[in-house]
């Protein structure tokens, strides 16, 4: 019998859950309304919206008020740098030009080009560093504050490496400075506790198909009381703050997805933290030179990421394919581009080494019973590899890469 695909790459996408898309189903037709109108089809199609975003709102710990639907991750968050950014252009002074962000090097590129396009309209931006397990630090962030800061963006959890930041001390530190504080926290929901009451989060982006939910759809938090401006203008839907017809089904399917997942959150944790420790285990303890990066501690329970010396990523997802086994490499955002991630280059690990990276993402679908069978494949895979890489030294079972390797150049460094 041929063997099912093991979806490892939960990080990326996810499948939409079957009873996600019953949910919706009915809204593709027989619900049709736009929930601007007065007619029974519209104030259904208005009464799906309103469930959706207490279902979401109950998810992080906010009140439905504060929840704005938007296309995804990446509008929320360019909304919410974009927003604050525009609404503070208004309050410049001679003294203050009330233009500084701040925000880490290894932010998803949905923050990090946001602010990069900023920086061409005459914002300052400071790119934290981090320490070798991908957390920023406390006192860097303060040193960084200065009266022109505006807004703090750090990430909740990376979408590589799956480290943790310290959110609600960063919450804290900002709002000391009565600075707002927005995190991208869409690989964060559902997989541990958000709570934006509890962690001092003023503004939060989320998104529908990183927690089984429909793609092109997601969600901002804005806390009642925050001034931002709006970015996208029209017939004003969203109480003004986001206009455009709302994609209804979407919008049910993400409320059935954060349902889902509020409600089995420790449960679904458990489950994926039990295999992410058994993947751990058998690989770091079976395949020679082989890492995982990222903090141990302070880790998403659904992700690994390991990193093995003398091979290609690329390569190395290609032939786990083959064993019907789908992750991703280094460089999951930016396939065309072959510099090795940014995220890897900030811990200081170098493009060689980080090229050789496996991030797998688990899911509900996966089983504790295929441990066994992805560690074997993915050892398989490794050997074959090095077999034929000239950066790994058959005779003597070792790794010859340092030897031309160039150091991690300014260029490297500087990319974020
Ligand atoms: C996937 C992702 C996004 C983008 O969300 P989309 O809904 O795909 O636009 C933003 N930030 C992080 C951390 C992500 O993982």
């Amino acid at each position: 019998m041929e063997r099912e695909l093991i979806y490892m790459d939960n990080s990326a996408t996810t499948a939409v859950y079957p009873e996600v898309l019953e949910e919706m189903l009915p809204y593709f037709n027989e619900e049709y309304g736009n929930a601007s109108t007065l007619y029974r089809l519209g104030v259904n199609a208005k009464k799906a919206l309103n469930k959706a975003r207490e279902q979401v709102a109950t998810l992080i710990n906010a009140d439905p008020s504060e929840i704005t639907f938007t296309s995804g991750g990446t509008e929320s968050d360019n909304f919410a740098i974009k927003g604050i950014a525009l609404k503070e252009y208004k309050n410049r002074t001679e003294e203050n030009p009330r233009n500084h962000i701040i925000t880490s090097s290894i932010e998803h590129p949905a923050v990090l080009e946001t602010c990069r396009f900023l920086e061409k309209y005459g914002y300052e931006v400071t790119y934290l560093p981090v320490d070798e397990t991908g957390i920023i630090s406390l006192e860097d962030l303060e040193n960084a504050i200065k009266d022109s800061t505006i807004l703090i963006s750090i990430m909740h959890s990376n979408n590589e490496i799956g480290t943790i930041q310290p959110t609600k001390e960063i919450g804290r530190i900002a709002h000391e400075h009565g600075i707002l504080f927005h995190s991208d926290a869409v690989q964060s929901v559902g997989k541990i506790p958000v709570d934006v009451v509890d962690q001092n989060i003023d503004i939060l982006s989320l998104s529908g198909h990183k927690i089984n939910g429909p793609k092109g759809i997601g969600a901002i938090y804005i806390k009642k009381g925050v001034q931002i401006e709006t970015f996208i203008h029209g017939g004003g839907q969203e109480d003004g703050v986001r206009s455009g017809t709302e994609n209804i089904p979407g919008i049910v399917g993400l409320g059935k997805a954060a349902q889902i997942a509020y409600e089995n959150l420790d449960e679904h944790a458990k489950h994926d933290q039990e295999i992410r420790d058994a993947l751990i285990e058998g690989v770091t303890s079976q395949i020679k030179d082989s890492y995982v990066n990222g903090s141990i501690e302070h880790r998403l329970p659904n992700n690994v990421h390991f990193r093995f010396s003398g091979i290609e990523g690329e390569s190395l997802i290609l032939k786990l394919d083959d064993e019907k086994i789908d992750g991703a490499t280094g460089s999951a955002c930016s396939t065309h581009d072959l510099k090795g991630s940014h995220v890897l280059a900030a811990l200081g690990i170098k493009p060689a080494l980080s090229h050789g990276s496996l991030r797998l993402s688990i899911g509900q679908e996966n089983n504790i019973e295929d441990v066994d069978y992805i560690v074997k494949s993915i050892k398989k895979v490794v050997d074959y590899l090095r077999e034929i890489s000239p950066l790994w030294d058959n005779k003597n079972d070792e790794y010859i890469g340092d030897r031309f390797e160039k150091p991690l150049d300014d260029e490297d460094l500087d990319r974020y």
